[in-house]
């Protein structure tokens, strides 16, 4: 690494009591620009906050930090379509199971659920800002909670509706970037499609998108499909098939067949179609959506969720309140453990972490293996599908860690399932055109510096069921807004990240 004078300059500003973006040239870079053309290799070149020159050579200028990176591949900061990093944000300020895998902006309010209100949740974050950089969605079961109280295992009624229009609007007027959906979940799984065209009207209004964990991710994935392009056809807006999956053994290996038409349908009707994935054939989530609509206790569909997801064995439990000696087993072990039947023993834990005043929903988390390698590799090549880690800072699943630098390392290089500049584009530029970020996603002058170096030699995930927070290797260097957030492959002390706002709504 060469150094100039100017690391003085750097220091003085250490001493003041803040390190200021410094000047710094980036120099003996392989340039993954974020667009998905070919790799180059230059120097780069960033001031204050923003790149302000890119080219083969640049010529240092007086007063500029020269940081020689050896030929290591330069990216534009890595955008996750899908994170529950809004949990911990306020508190885990270093993001580092996010910013270690180069991840600069977490897209948040996922699944239905998000901070409300938006407007207090952003004067917070501002107030004592994060290493990384967040946007948000405006849940769907937020706006049911705050109008329909405990009262949602039903539709809405027609003033209720009303009511959710108007919050919706004014938390997108905060900055939000669209509406999201947990259909699945219970909270929600009672609204009509209809209730969900309208609200995504509002957010169309706003400039936004749609995104959705579809109603049901098992035996009826492609029924699920089906309504999401509906809601893009009547609503009129992008819609985001969120961390997309063929969820159980009868709908496996249907991606490559089912997948394109669907691709090709909404070519047809000029309905903006996309989806994202975590690599992973495992999910993440409360035992309770195993059944939807809430028939715990009816044999016949719990027997039948366990045969869709593969078997008992398939689904293991992390942690167990009521009985924490039985976290890290499986259902089929828990079932054996008790002498009863797996069906008896989901029943028994569901009993367990009812609500009300004992143990919870979420005092019981499950991490189940119901998804085919096959499928998940047809997503991940995909030109229109980015990249997730549906992960939390703090979570039991590695994706939260791992899931980035397991796209580089394990997809690009040895699986070879897609090129490295597609990957970068998929977790860069195509995620930045989706959210209307005008000046991130892409390595070119005037753009923000939200940048990660890595060595596309030697970038792994580390992270396991085990150990779900391993860091990764081979990303030694995360920057935000020209700021290092991570060096040496460390988080360090600044905090340069951002609310982001949608253009629709910056003030
Ligand atoms: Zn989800």
């Amino acid at each position: 690494m060469r150094i100039t004078h100017s690391v003085i300059v750097a220091a003085l500003l250490l001493a003041s009591g803040r390190l200021l973006a410094a000047n710094v040239l980036l120099s003996n870079v392989v340039v993954y620009d974020g667009t998905g053309g070919e790799p180059y290799r230059g120097d780069v070149r960033i001031e204050g906050a923003r790149i302000t020159a890119v080219a083969p050579h640049l010529e240092p200028k007086a007063g500029e930090t020269v940081l020689d990176q050896r030929g290591l591949a330069l990216a534009p900061g890595f955008i996750d379509m899908h994170s529950h990093g809004d949990r911990d944000f306020t508190e885990d300020r270093a993001a580092a199971a996010a910013s270690r895998q180069g991840i600069t902006t977490i897209l948040v309010g996922q699944d239905g659920g998000s901070m409300y209100p938006l407007r207090d949740f952003y004067a917070k974050i501002e107030g004592n800002p994060s290493a990384i950089n967040l946007a948000s969605m405006v849940g769907h079961a937020t706006l049911r909670e705050q109008v329909m109280g405990k009262d949602l295992y039903r539709p809405s009624r027609p003033e209720e509706l009303a009511r959710m229009k108007d919050l919706l609007a004014r938390e997108l007027s905060a900055g939000a970037y669209g509406l999201s959906t947990g259909l699945e979940y219970e909270e929600a799984h009672f609204a009509t499609t209809d209730e969900v065209v309208e609200l995504s009207k509002v957010a169309a209004q706003a400039g936004g998108f749609y995104i959705s964990h579809v109603r049901d991710e098992a035996a009826r994935t492609f029924d699920s499909y089906d309504e999401v392009m509906r809601i893009g056809r009547e609503a009129k807006l992008p819609v985001q098939i969120t961390h997309i999956k063929m969820g159980s053994t009868s709908v496996w290996h249907q991606a490559a067949k089912r997948m394109p038409g669907y691709f090709e349908q909404a070519r047809k009707e000029g309905i903006d179609l996309k989806a994202d994935v975590y690599p992973y054939t495992f999910w993440h989530s409360t035992i309770r959506v195993l059944v939807p609509d809430r028939d715990f206790y009816n044999p016949q569909k719990v027997e039948n969720a366990m045969v869709e997801n593969g078997g008992a064995q398939n689904i293991l439990i992390v942690n167990y309140a009521p009985e924490p000696a039985l976290g890290g087993k499986t259902l089929a072990e828990i079932a054996a453990h008790w002498q009863v039947t797996p069906v008896e023993a989901y029943m028994r834990i569901v009993r367990a972490t009812a609500d009300g005043d004992g143990p919870g929903e979420h005092d019981v988390n499950v991490l189940g293996t119901s998804m085919s390698e096959d499928d998940v590799r047809w997503f991940i090549a995909h030109p229109d599908i980015m990249f997730c880690t549906d992960g939390e800072l703090d979570g039991a699943h590695p994706r939260g860690a791992g899931s980035y630098p397991r796209i580089l390392g394990h997809y690009v290089r040895d699986e070879k399932v897609l090129s490295l500049e597609s990957a970068i584009h998929k977790m860069t530029g195509l995620p930045a055109a989706q959210l209307g970020l005008k000046d991130r996603g892409r390595i070119a002058p005037g753009y923000v510096a939200d940048l990660v170096v890595f060595d596309p030699a030697t970038v792994i995930d580390r992270a396991t069921v085990d150990k779900p927070l391993e860091p990764p290797l081979g990303v030694p260097g995360v920057m935000v807004s020209g700021e290092w957030v991570v060096q040496d492959g460390k988080p360090t002390a600044q905090r340069p990240g951002k609310v982001l706002r949608s253009a629709a709504f910056r003030p």
